[in-house]
């Protein structure tokens, strides 16, 4: 499904506001034509050199910022990078935390279960 045509956004709206992952710089994460959010960092050092670090996401985070930004009245929200996929996306098995309170489960050494030792008569008796 596509996220791009919900809680849409004009190209060039502030969607949030973050520091530059590599500067430290104050960035505005902007919508782009699709909707999808991204920035560019034109932080400069005491050299004059830019940053020009430059980061954009794909349409889950993007949407996440608009809606965010929707459901801010429409001002850009404090966006903290990196921004990461929401933890019900993570699968089962990594969300779910290490219980070390957990008793081990009865009869863990245990040996399998023996299979049957009948004898069939014949070739394999
Ligand atoms: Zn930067």
């Amino acid at each position: 499904m596509s996220l791009n045509g919900q809680f849409q956004a004009a190209q060039g709206t502030v969607l949030a506001r973050a520091t530059c992952e590599c500067c430290g710089g104050a960035v505005q994460i902007k919508a782009n034509k699709n909707g999808g959010a991204y920035y560019y960092c034109g932080h400069a050092d005491d050299q004059g050199t830019q940053c020009c670090h430059s980061q954009r996401w794909g349409q889950r985070i993007s949407w996440a910022l608009r809606k965010a930004y929707r459901e801010a009245g429409e001002t850009p929200v404090k966006a903290t990078l990196p921004l990461k996929i929401g933890r019900s996306e993570v699968p089962a098995a990594a969300a779910k935390p290490a219980n070390a309170d957990n008793p081990p489960a009865d009869n863990i050494d245990a040996a399998p279960e023996k299979r049957a030792a009948e004898s069939r008569g014949g070739l394999f008796g």
